[in-house]
């Protein structure tokens, strides 16, 4: 059921039991496993079915630190949100992501990977894809992995049809959550603001803010402060331990056949990751190495013909003999998350009166450590094994900032509202429920106390399954 404004929710007799704050992945997600167990639920969307820039310009604000991206095009304010633009790159976090590490300070999640195992088949149906394949360990340090990849799954387009026809979704276009209202213990209602200004009061039974990696925090830091404290009551946390994946090309490598690209997926790329004793041993954070085959290989052979003549000479034959190749490295890595990264208020508000995004973003030593061990280490595994050789980037190999015209990251917008054990350590508990609120629930990447290196949606998808179901015990008999 769609409907335009809030009004037509009221006319039409509907009152959903769950009210959903947002439609990407994690709303539209949630949603439809409430439909599976029979719980309606209306999902509240600040935009329509198309992009409209002045619904979009809610989402600009500044960032403070390292060169990131315009926060305006880094996610999208309409239905089926960011996934209208995803690249569909998907993979589950690995179950030492969900460990706590030493040397990897506020690791460790309150679930594990075991817990979000049950979920794959339906997030591999929702998101399209195929089995996903098994990790293979190419030594105590190595592992070869896979991603696969959606579509990429738009979520508007796929699952329009679907909500429109549904007795028990409705969705609530053009509409802005922006207010979240408390009584002692429990949300009361969520303020609307249409896009002509006019305020409205939406109740439920629960609520559920799935808004995404920045908005969350964003808006629940704003009802608190309207509230005094009423929303987040422990809210040291709140807005804190921002992580993104920072992705840079790391060096050049010639591959010889054994290590050949021969299994390389769809994309051209072979990935390699570090095991979890490889992580726990040294204290850095999870990587993902992907090679990608071309370029690069003939100034690499030429470089290697001066300082080891006799070995690329024999490397210069095989690659004419096409039993070699080569391969550029790229490397997206998982952060350290630290209180420092965050997402403050402004004090600018945007046109629905919330106020914009600052968000602080630095990237920090253990970064810097992460990236130059992991690969410094796989370029020694390359040349005992003698499975290729590699040589470090520039900025690597000299010590040298991050190169500014790289790619810089992944639109990977995790934490925030972090899930922990107490609400000293974060703002959820394992069922993503918000500590000391009976009936406020958080959807989305703003819940990873860590992030893997593995892009987040599925990730998402998989929560977001989960705490479908999590709901709908709360409501059986
Ligand atoms: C260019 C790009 C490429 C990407 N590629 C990948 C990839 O390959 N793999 C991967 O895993 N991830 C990728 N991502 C990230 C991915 O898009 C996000 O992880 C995913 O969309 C997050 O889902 P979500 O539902 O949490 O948030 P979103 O998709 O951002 O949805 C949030 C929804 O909430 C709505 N909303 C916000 N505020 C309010 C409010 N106050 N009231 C009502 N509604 C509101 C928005 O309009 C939106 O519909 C990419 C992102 C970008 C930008």
């Amino acid at each position: 059921m769609i409907f335009n404004d809030i009004s037509a929710l009221q006319h039409a007799s509907f009152s959903p039991t769950v009210c959903i704050i947002g439609s990407g992945p994690a709303g539209i997600t949630l949603a439809l496993q409430l439909e599976k167990k029979g719980i309606s639920s209306v999902i509240v969307e600040a935009g329509g079915f198309d992009y409209i820039t002045s619904i979009q310009e809610a989402y600009q604000g500044t960032v403070i630190g390292d060169p990131y991206f315009d926060l305006s095009v880094a996610r999208l304010r309409y239905f089926g949100g960011t996934s209208g633009h995803w690249a569909g790159w998907c993979r589950p976090l690995d179950e030492v992501d969900f460990e706590p590490r030493k040397g990897f300070q506020n690791s460790g999640w309150p679930i594990r990977k075991k817990d979000l195992d049950p979920y794959i088949k339906d997030t591999d149906a929702i998101l399209e894809l195929g089995p996903l394949q098994a990790d293979v360990p190419i030594d105590a340090n190595w592992k070869e992995i896979h991603f696969e990849f959606s579509p990429p799954v738009r979520f508007g387009q796929k699952y329009r049809k679907h909500i429109e026809t549904s007795p028990t979704i409705g969705l609530l276009l053009y509409s802005a959550v922006t207010d979240i209202v408390p009584v002692p213990g429990a949300i009361d209602h969520v303020k609307i603001t249409s896009m002509d200004g006019k305020q409205q009061r939406l109740s439920a039974k629960l609520f559920c803010v799935c808004t995404g990696g920045i908005e969350n925090s964003r808006l629940l830091l704003w009802a608190n402060q309207l509230h005094n404290g009423g929303v987040v009551s422990d809210a040291g946390t709140l807005g804190k331990y921002w992580m993104e994946h920072p992705i840079y090309g790391a060096g050049s490598a010639i591959l010889l056949n054994t290590f050949s690209m021969r299994t390389k997926n769809h994309h051209g790329i072979k990935h390699y990751a570090p095991t979890a004793r490889f992580l726990h041993s040294s204290g850095i954070g999870n990587v993902g190495l992907r090679l990608f085959t071309g370029g690069a290989m003939k100034a690499l052979v030429r470089h290697g013909l001066c300082i080891a003549p006799e070995l690329f000479t024999e490397l210069a034959q095989k690659i004419r003999q096409n039993v070699a190749c080569g391969a550029v490295l790229r490397v997206a890595w998982e952060q350290m998350p630290v209180s420092s990264n965050r997402i403050e208020l402004d004090t600018e508000k945007d046109k629905t009166g919330i106020p914009r995004v600052k968000l602080f973003w630095k990237k920090q030593p253990k970064d810097r450590q992460t990236i130059e061990t992991a690969v410094q280490a796989f370029g020694i595994y390359l040349a005992k094994t003698n499975k290729g050789r590699l040589k470090l980037a520039e900025w690597m190999a000299n010590g040298l900032d991050y190169p500014e015209s790289d790619e810089k990251a992944g639109f990977h917008h995790m934490g925030g509202t972090r899930m922990a054990s107490t609400p000293a350590e974060g703002v959820v508990d394992s069922n993503c429920k918000v500590f000391g609120i009976d009936n406020l629930f958080i959807g989305g990447s703003s819940v990873f106390p860590t992030g893997g290196h593995a892009n987040p949606t599925y990730t998402i998808v998989q929560l977001a399954l989960r705490l479908g179901d999590h709901l709908a015990e709360r409501f059986a008999v």
